[in-house]
């Protein structure tokens, strides 16, 4: 369960300071796939990267399965990060050098795993995210939807209950951001927590709830129900009449 108790998060910029998290009270249950809605500059990726322990509230606290991460030291969080949680972003965040298996692999690499520990999970996750007959080429050698899957199967690498997706699809072609939301689904239907971060309300639609942010207030979240999906799916169809 991840805890957000009156969370907020300042910046010191120059003279000015930003208010980017203003008083964020959440709570996720284990399990749950939430989208977080809101307009550039609205403390989206804030928020998600205080919950993925990246970076320290100025004051509130954020609670994961109980434990408080301000009591935490960042040795106690880096493992935690590394074990807990995957995370992808917008921008991929492969490392360009080293193949599509080495990229998987990294964070097994990182906590000093043993190449036998992780072999077979890095075969299986590129399977998964087709791209077992791409596995040894570069990221360079890839499109932009490849690399994304190559990044997500990196984020489950250590099988974490917890995986967090900044604008994952921002980068993305309308087709390739869907197999990216498909696998967000199926690794929620595999039991894993979700957030979803991004401003498209089509994909935010297939979470189980939405958090509205504006101005780093939370103004109202919703449930999406299946009647407002088949809605979403009529305005599609109503997109492609317009073309
Ligand atoms: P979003 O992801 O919704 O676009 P962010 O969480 O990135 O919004 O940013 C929220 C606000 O906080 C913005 O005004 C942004 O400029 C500011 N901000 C975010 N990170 C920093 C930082 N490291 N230093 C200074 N200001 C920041
Ligand atoms: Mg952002």
């Amino acid at each position: 369960m991840i805890e957000l108790r009156n969370v907020f998060r300042s910046f010191d910029q120059d003279e000015a300071r930003v208010d980017a998290v203003r008083g964020i009270d959440l709570t996720i249950e284990r399990g749950q796939f939430v989208a977080v809605i809101g307009p550039s500059g609205s403390g989206k990726s804030t928020v998600l990267n205080l919950i993925g322990a990246l970076d320290r509230p100025t004051e509130g606290d954020v609670l994961l399965d109980g434990r408080s991460l301000s009591k935490c030291s960042r040795t106690e969080l880096a493992r935690l990060r590394g074990l807990t949680i995957g995370f992808v972003f917008q921008a991929f965040n492969l490392v360009p050098g080293i193949t599509a298996a080495e990229n998987v692999a990294l964070p097994a690499v990182l906590l000093r795993k043993r190449p036998a520990e992780y072999r077979d999970d890095v075969a299986r996750l590129l399977d998964l995210v087709g791209l077992l007959a791409k596995a040894e080429r570069l990221p360079g050698q890839l499109s932009g939807g490849e690399q994304q899957r190559v990044a997500f199967a990196r984020a489950l690498v250590m099988d974490p209950p917890i995986l967090l997706a900044d604008e994952p699809t921002g980068n993305l072609d309308t087709k390739a951001g869907e197999a990216i939301v498909d696998l967000l689904e199926a690794s929620h239907d595999a039991g894993r927590t979700i957030v979803l971060v991004t401003h498209d309300l089509r994909l935010a639609s297939r979470a189980q709830r939405i958090v509205h942010l504006r101005d780093g207030e939370i103004t109202h979240i919703t449930c999406p129900s299946q009647r407002d999906r088949r809605l979403e799916e009529i305005l599609e169809v109503g997109d492609h009449d317009a073309r």
